[in-house]
């Protein structure tokens, strides 16, 4: 007698969880689950999926949590706090023009899903501001990688549809900087979606230590976005430079003819992915960005 469900959000010590049927049950914690975890506060996550015993009123408790895939996590005094769980699809919103293009943060938003092993979209909005064609070497680049490329114009209605399918039925993550259009873009998909995504100044934010809740919403078509007013805490770059190449698609594969096995791709002499450049295998604006983030040079 016990149903499967999503948990939307975490309050305190309830969770609300969403069933097959879509409806809500306000759920507490079995306590033998909280001694499993070392932390009893955190047992339970947005996004977890859960099997529930339900009540009456709506009200249940959460008998199991499922293993866990594509985790955003923020770390916090030394521990890494589970800010949603069971993410399928990180949507990497750019714009191209106003605020102009910035191909190497679609760079580190790529690391940030490599490392999570979440999906990620590449969603470049306000085509209508340029000559899409102008678009088509970077869209190539990541298309031979293997990411789905999504142009979009929010405004025109360009390329909503094709988003429409993607985000249905999967749980989805928009990140992007700010003014680059994810609430226009929400609000194309679905009319009436009230997200604070794109509502949080950057300056609150930063200073502000207040706990960061993230929630899933419901799409009417099936599928959720994720909800979270610290959407920016998916921007720290918490990787080694060491680690920077291997989630780089592209240059991972020339890695292997590199003289020293700690190459670090930059100057060393006999380097396999300095090669590639020299021979046109590998973009140079690929390469370059590789090296910022090496160096740790932000955007
Ligand atoms: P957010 O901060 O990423 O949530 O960005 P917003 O959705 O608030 O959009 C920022 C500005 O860009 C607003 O003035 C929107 O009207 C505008 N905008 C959004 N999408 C488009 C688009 O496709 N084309 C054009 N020209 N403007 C857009
Ligand atoms: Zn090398």
């Amino acid at each position: 007698e016990c149903l499967q469900g999503r948990v939307l959000r975490v309050r305190g010590l309830n969770s609300e969880v969403e069933v097959e049927s879509g409806q809500i049950y306000q759920c507490a914690t079995r306590r033998l689950l909280k001694t499993l975890s070392t932390d009893q506060r955190h047992v339970v996550a947005a996004g977890d999926r859960v099997w529930i015993r339900p009540a009456d009123n709506h009200e249940g408790i959460i008998e199991s949590i499922e293993a866990r895939y594509g985790i955003l996590c923020r770390a916090s005094k030394g521990r890494q706090h589970v800010i949603v769980a069971n993410v399928d699809q990180l949507l990497i919103v750019a714009s191209a023009a106003e605020p102009y293009l910035k191909p190497n943060l679609i760079d580190r938003y790529l690391i940030t899903a490599e490392k999570a092993g979440i999906t990620p979209i590449i969603c470049i909005n306000k085509v209508d501001l340029i000559e899409p064609a102008d678009l088509q070497p970077l869209v190539g680049v990541y298309g031979q990688m293997g990411y789905q490329v999504i142009l979009l114009s929010a405004t025109q209605g360009i390329g909503v549809e094709r988003l429409r399918a993607v985000v249905r039925n999967r749980a989805s993550v928009l990140s992007g900087q700010s003014g680059v259009g994810k609430s226009t873009i929400l609000n194309a998909i679905e009319p009436g979606l009230n997200l604070r995504v794109g509502h949080v100044s950057e300056t609150t934010d930063k200073g502000r230590h207040t706990t960061t809740t993230a929630s899933l919403v419901p799409l009417a078509a099936g599928g959720h976005v994720v909800d979270t007013p610290g959407i920016r805490q998916f921007q720290l770059w918490d990787v080694i430079p060491e680690e920077v190449a291997g989630f780089f698609r592209d240059v991972r594969p020339f890695i292997t003819g590199c003289r020293f096995p700690d190459c670090s791709h930059t100057h060393e002499e006999g380097c396999g992915v300095k090669g590639a450049v020299a021979d046109g295998f590998l973009d140079v604006r690929r390469y370059e960005s590789y090296c910022q983030i090496h160096a740790g040079d932000l955007v």
